[in-house]
């Protein structure tokens, strides 16, 4: 008997890469072995030497085919197995082994937009719904467009065996979130891309599409981010390294607002939640912040902090390598 293993991975397109993934039937007992594809299709290769490597990183069961079936995500090589360019795992794996005994882990918390054709999901033909407002944990058909798409994401998220902490509605119409964690760096980061690939595959049973567009509606409509919530042993232990996590962020501002996703410049504004991009701050309670720190951890002088700043369609191997070489560098001094 044989089993289907849907192998998932990133490919190289820019300035935002996209998943893709193909099937290989394995005889049962088999684990899913290295793998290959044709680069030239994925902006991964030229057509004279096109053929790319896949090596599995992660598997999880498969909600969507059931059964037996398997969701791998790769890696993607060179044929003399060295890490492609478009590899940003490779680049997370050192930082996250050096700091290991930091004991560092993410929640990030993923917005995205649904469209049906070229309007947000819950748009009208050729106008504009009413103003943001109710939207945001909203209920009632007024206010909420997807819901049973989200349902069944979060139905296959949680059968992958992910570690989904919630969902909510958004502020604007069509738009919602997902988090996921906390985990360690390469774990956050490999689930997230899985939900990720989830989430476009429910919704296309729904002839639905789902973008991490992070400003899908120009004008007085929220962007979507992917607000990273991190912490050491040490900051879920006490106040002073949640500071000193903060002054270290704020030290390579400029550096991790270029890493934290395409098109920031569209988001980071100044308005709709968000502080400017070309200026770091952080704050207690503060939406306005770049990185804010929950009411309750200063209330208990301890915890983590929420790095307010990576787009929706960010990569969470460069947003969790950049935070954690940055603020671990720091609190190892
Ligand atoms: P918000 O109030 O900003 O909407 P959410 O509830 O959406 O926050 O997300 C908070 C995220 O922070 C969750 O993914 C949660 O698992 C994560 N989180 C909670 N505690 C920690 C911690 N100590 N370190 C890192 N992440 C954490
Ligand atoms: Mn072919
Ligand atoms: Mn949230
Ligand atoms: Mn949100
Ligand atoms: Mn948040």
């Amino acid at each position: 008997m044989s089993y289907k293993a849907e192998y998932i991975w990133i490919d190289g397109t820019q300035p935002t890469a996209k998943l893709r993934s193909k099937t290989k039937v394995l005889p049962d007992g088999v684990e899913p072995p290295v793998w290959g594809f044709d680069g030239s299709s994925t902006n991964q290769a030229h057509g004279a030497s096109s053929d790319c490597v896949l090596k599995p990183v992660f598997v999880c069961p498969d909600p969507i085919r059931g059964g037996d079936n398997v969701l791998v995500l790769n890696e993607v090589l060179l044929p003399d197995m060295t890490p492609h360019p478009s590899n940003t795992r490779v680049l997370l794996t050192p930082v996250a082994e050096r700091f290991a005994g930091q004991e560092p882990i993410f929640g990030i918390e993923q917005e995205y937009t649904f469209f049906a054709g070229a309007r947000p999901l819950g748009f009208p033909e050729g106008g504009f719904p009413a103003p943001q407002g109710g939207y945001y944990c909203g209920v009632g058909a007024d206010e909420i467009f997807g819901r049973e798409i989200v349902e069944k994401h979060l139905d296959n998220c949680l059968a992958a065996g992910l570690s989904i902490s919630g969902i909510n509605a958004e502020v604007m119409p069509g738009q919602w979130e997902f988090q996921v964690g906390p985990l360690s760096p390469l774990e956050v980061s490999d689930q997230l891309w899985v939900a990720r690939w989830l989430l476009y595959r429910t919704a296309e049973e729904f002839g639905v599409s789902a973008t991490l567009d992070p400003k899908p509606v120009r004008g007085d409509w929220n962007g979507a981010g992917a607000h990273t919530n991190f912490s050491t042993k040490a900051m879920r232990e006490g106040y002073e390294p949640i500071i000193t996590a903060c002054e270290a962020l704020g030290e390579k501002a400029q550096e991790h607002v270029r890493g934290y996703g395409d098109d920031i410049e569209s988001r980071l504004t100044g308005l709709h939640e968000t502080a400017p991009w070309s200026e770091y701050s952080y704050g207690v309670s503060d939406r306005g912040a770049s990185v804010r720190i929950p009411w309750q951890v200063e209330v208990d002088k301890k915890g983590y902090i929420e790095d307010r700043r990576p787009n929706a369609n960010c990569d969470p191997y460069v947003v969790t390598r950049l935070i954690v070489d940055t603020c671990c560098a720091a609190l190892e001094k």
